[in-house]
This record gives structure tokens, C-alpha cells and sequence, in this order.
């Protein structure tokens, strides 16, 4: 993946987010630039305007105040005082013919506009237009005033030394703009890369993951931005998956352990059968060991199933309505004898009922590996005692024996798969009954503990969460 942005640079998130951010900058700039361009324009033009306006005035006042001949001298001197390149005048008749004017060697371009002349005999007062001197490259303003009775006076100024400042302004802005989106784009990139910098080492440990390395972690920084939490959020991720799959390796070591001493022992007992024996009842005797062994290895195997189907939330409990005070008497019965024969006392402390939803079948399975486990680990003369308490709203079960106690060490593990304590070896089982009966209490929506002191006895208790009140229209 990363060669591939290695070979082009534009796919890359870090180039697109800088191309974004110096784009969206100079888009701003250069719709700042226009509006600011505007307000220069209309600032000089206005100026300009204003000034044409004063001297309409000031011709107006000349020809009322000393007549016409006092204005056409009026046009020269003032066409002279400001520049002939600068300013030109021209008096016009009503039909726009003109009668008089400054110097007009400049000006040869610029003609009368019917139209204004027409607009100012309709009544406008004044008329402004600007006219562009293309063998100048020069802009002029104009302005048409009626300034007396039958006389129009013409007056253009030239805008050359406005449009020079328009396009100092222009230059110094463009350089600007330049230096600025090469900052922009230089910002960009520095910001995007720190920002993507996260993400690819996220990626580069994804991808060492993806080739076996399970034990590859990100290196998270103390920052704690969204970076770091998606790069701890992986980490815990890799941490569960790296404890599934060795639970899965040491499962399956386990599992190959367990059926191969069975069928090495159904093999061996059918091979000397067939070698020595001769007798009916020897093959009948060879047959019933094969079924015992077949028999353990499918309980086994069914145990494992069941373990499985009930974590992954497959085989649900059946939500029926059961009473575990009933189902722990109905254990008790069931061991009492075994408790008998291993010379255990066994005490049951049950309330009358204590109801509960949930799977009867599933508890009864849960029960029965705890007493089984109680009986197996507890020398005679000892004590088991089988109790249920209702504390608001859960119910406890506690199976307690004087037995020979978990070591410290093993207490954390013995509810994994096919752990079993070394103590337990001389024992049958095969280290199976605590992670059934983990998965049957938590597919009810409860929890199993276990405290223990080597030597003393141990003391397994289940939580059951109780069924809420029901609500009032279930109950009429
Ligand atoms: P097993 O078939 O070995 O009994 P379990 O899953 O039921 O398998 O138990 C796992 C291990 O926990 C046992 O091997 C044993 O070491 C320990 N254990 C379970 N219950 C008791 C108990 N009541 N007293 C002492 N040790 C126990």
C-alpha cells in the first residue's frame, strides 16, 4: 500500500490536505485581493469624479458671473495649470458641436458621445463615462455639465497616475500572494504530515502483524490526541487477538494430548486382542473398553462443543423459570451417595425456593461439575457444604469444601481449558469442568469466583442475577 503512495505522492492524504489548505488560501486572498481592488477603484474614481464636479462648478460660476468669452480663456489657463497631457476642456453646443477647447493634441480620440449630450438636454445633470485610449493605454475619465444656458461644457482628467497605483497595488499583492500560498502549502504539509504520521505507523505495524509478527505493538505517544487513542485501541486489540490465538495454540495441544492417549490405548488393547486373544469373552471384554474409552472421548469433545457454542452466545439458555434452591437439593441427592462412599460429609444449607430464569439443564451441569470437583478434591473425614442466598438482586451459590485447597499460582488459570492443577493429576478429569461452568453462569448473565487456601478448602461461588419486578400489566 505504501509503495504504491511511495510511486504517487498526489494519492497521498498528506498532499491532498496540503493542496486543500493551499487552495482554500488562496481562494480567500484572491477574493480578499478583488474586494480590496474594487475599493481602490471606486475610491479613485469617486475622487476623480469629484474633482470634475468642482471645476463644472467653477466654470459655471465664470460664465454667469463674466460670460463666455471669460470661460473659454478660463479652459486654457486651466488646461495649462494642470497639465494639457493631464486635463482638456471643451465647450459644446446643445447639439454637441463643439465651439471651443483647450489644447486637444492629446486628446484627438476622445469625441463627443451623442448620447451624454442628449441625456444633459433631457434634464440629467451631469454625465460620467470613461473612455479607454487604446494608442495610449491610457484610461480617461469624462464628464458632460451643463454649465449655463445653451452651453455644455466637456471635461476629461486622465487616469494614468490612479492606474499606476492599481497596478503597483496589483504587483505587490501578486508577489505577496505568491509567498504566502508557498507558506501555506509549506505550513500544510508540515501540519498534514505530523497529523498522517500516526496513522502510518499504525499501518507499518498492521502490516509487520499481517506477515506473523503477533507481538509487534505501535509506540504510543503520552499526547493522547485521537492518534494515540487509535494506536491504543489497536495495541489492546493486538493484545486480545495474540492471547486468542495462544489459547487457541495451547487448546489444540491440549486437545491432540487428550485424544491421542484414548485411541493409543483403544489401538493397543485391539491389537493384542487380535494377536493373543481367541476367546469370545476376551473379544467381548476388548469391545466394552473400546466403547468406555469411546465414550469418554465423546463426552470430552461434546464438553468442548458445548463450552464453545455457550461463549460465542450460539446455545443460548433457555429462558424458562427455575427454582435453584430445588436444583441444588436435587444435586445434593444425586452426590450424596458418591459423598458417602468417599467417607465426605456433605451439608446442604437451601432455602425453600429461590427462583431464577434460566436453563435448568445448564445449571444442573454446573452444579454437578462443582460437587464432582468438591467430592474429588476433598480427603474423607472432610466437609462439603452446598448453599443458596438470596441477597436483593442476585442469588449466590456457594459449594465449599475443607479439601486440599488451589495453589496460589494456579488460581488464576484453572478456569481455562484443559488447565489442571498438578495436585490433580492422581484424579480423573480432564480440566474442563470450572470452563463449562464459567460459560454456563455467564450465558446467564452472572459470574463465578473461587477463594481458596492450600490445605484448608476452597470455596466456589456462583452469582445469578434475579429476575426483575414484573411490570404491572404482566402481573393482572
Ligand atoms: P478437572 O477435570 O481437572 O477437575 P476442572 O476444570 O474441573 O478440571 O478443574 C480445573 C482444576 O482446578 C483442577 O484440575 C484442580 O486442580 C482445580 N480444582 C477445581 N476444583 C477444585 C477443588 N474443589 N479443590 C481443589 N482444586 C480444585
Amino acid at each position: 500500500m505504501s509503495s504504491g503512495i511511495a510511486g504517487r505522492p498526489w494519492n497521498s492524504l498528506s498532499f491532498r490536505l496540503t493542496l486543500w489548505y493551499a487552495g482554500i488560501f488562496a481562494v480567500t486572498s484572491l477574493v480578499a485581493f478583488f474586494l480590496f481592488y474594487l475599493l481602490i477603484t471606486t475610491v479613485i474614481r469617486e475622487g476623480t469624479d469629484q474633482e470634475l464636479a468642482g471645476q463644472a462648478e467653477q466654470f459655471s460660476l465664470v460664465l454667469r458671473e463674466r460670460g463666455i468669452e471669460a470661460v473659454e480663456t478660463f479652459a486654457l489657463l486651466e488646461a495649462q495649470a494642470a497639465g494639457v497631457k493631464k486635463v482638456f476642456f471643451r465647450l459644446l453646443y446643445p447639439n454637441g458641436e463643439a465651439f471651443s477647447s483647450s489644447s486637444m493634441s492629446y486628446w484627438q480620440d476622445i469625441a463627443v458621445h451623442k448620447e451624454a449630450v442628449e441625456r444633459l438636454i433631457a434634464g440629467q445633470r451631469r454625465v460620467y463615462e470613461t473612455v479607454l485610449l487604446s494608442a495610449r493605454k491610457d484610461q480617461v475619465r469624462v464628464l458632460y455639465a451643463l454649465i449655463g444656458p445653451g452651453v455644455i461644457l466637456q471635461v476629461g482628467r486622465s487616469m494614468e497616475s490612479s492606474s499606476r497605483i492599481v497596478a503597483a497595488f496589483r504587483g505587490i499583492f501578486l508577489t505577496t500572494m505568491a509567498l504566502l500560498v508557498g507558506l501555506a502549502a509549506g505550513v500544510g504539509w508540515f501540519m498534514a504530515r505530523r497529523a498522517v504520521s500516526g496513522v502510518e505507523a499504525v499501518t507499518r505495524t498492521a502490516r509487520i502483524v499481517a506477515r506473523g509478527s503477533l507481538e509487534k505493538r505501535v509506540p504510543v505517544k503520552p499526547r493522547g490526541d485521537e492518534i494515540d487513542q487509535l494506536a491504543m485501541t489497536f495495541n489492546q486489540m493486538l493484545d486480545r487477538i495474540q492471547t486468542l490465538v495462544t489459547e487457541v495454540r495451547e487448546m489444540s495441544d491440549n486437545i491432540a494430548h487428550d485424544l491421542k492417549n484414548p485411541i493409543t490405548r483403544i489401538r493397543g488393547s485391539a491389537e493384542v486382542t487380535l494377536t493373543t486373544a481367541r476367546t469370545l469373552p476376551e473379544y467381548e471384554t476388548m469391545a466394552a473398553s473400546a466403547i468406555e474409552e469411546c465414550d469418554r472421548l465423546l463426552d470430552m469433545i461434546n464438553t468442548m462443543l458445548m463450552i464453545s457454542k455457550t461463549e460465542a452466545g450460539v446455545e443460548m439458555p433457555a429462558a424458562g423459570e427455575i427454582d435453584l434452591a430445588v436444583l441444588a437439593r436435587e444435586a445434593c441427592e444425586l452426590f450424596g451417595t458418591t459423598a458417602e462412599d468417599r467417607g465426605v460429609q456433605m451439608t446442604c444449607d437451601l432455602p425453600a425456593h429461590c427462583p431464577l430464569r434460566g436453563d435448568a439443564r445448564m445449571i444442573r451441569r454446573l452444579l454437578a461439575n462443582l460437587l464432582d470437583n468438591a467430592l474429588k478434591y476433598t480427603p474423607p473425614g472432610k466437609t462439603v457444604t452446598v448453599s443458596v442466598v438470596e441477597t436483593g438482586q442476585q442469588a449466590l451459590l456457594a459449594v465449599r469444601d475443607t479439601g486440599i485447597g488451589i495453589p496460589a499460582g494456579d488460581l488464576p488459570r484453572i478456569f481455562e481449558r484443559f488447565y489442571r492443577g498438578d495436585q490433580s493429576r492422581s484424579q480423573t478429569g480432564i480440566g474442563l469442568g470450572l470452563s463449562l461452568a464459567r460459560a454456563i453462569a455467564r450465558a446467564h448473565g452472572g459470574e463465578i469466583a473461587v477463594a481458596s487456601t492450600p490445605g484448608t478448602g476452597s470455596t466456589f461461588t456462583v452469582t445469578l442475577p434475579k429476575p426483575g419486578p414484573q411490570p404491572a400489566d404482566k402481573l393482572l
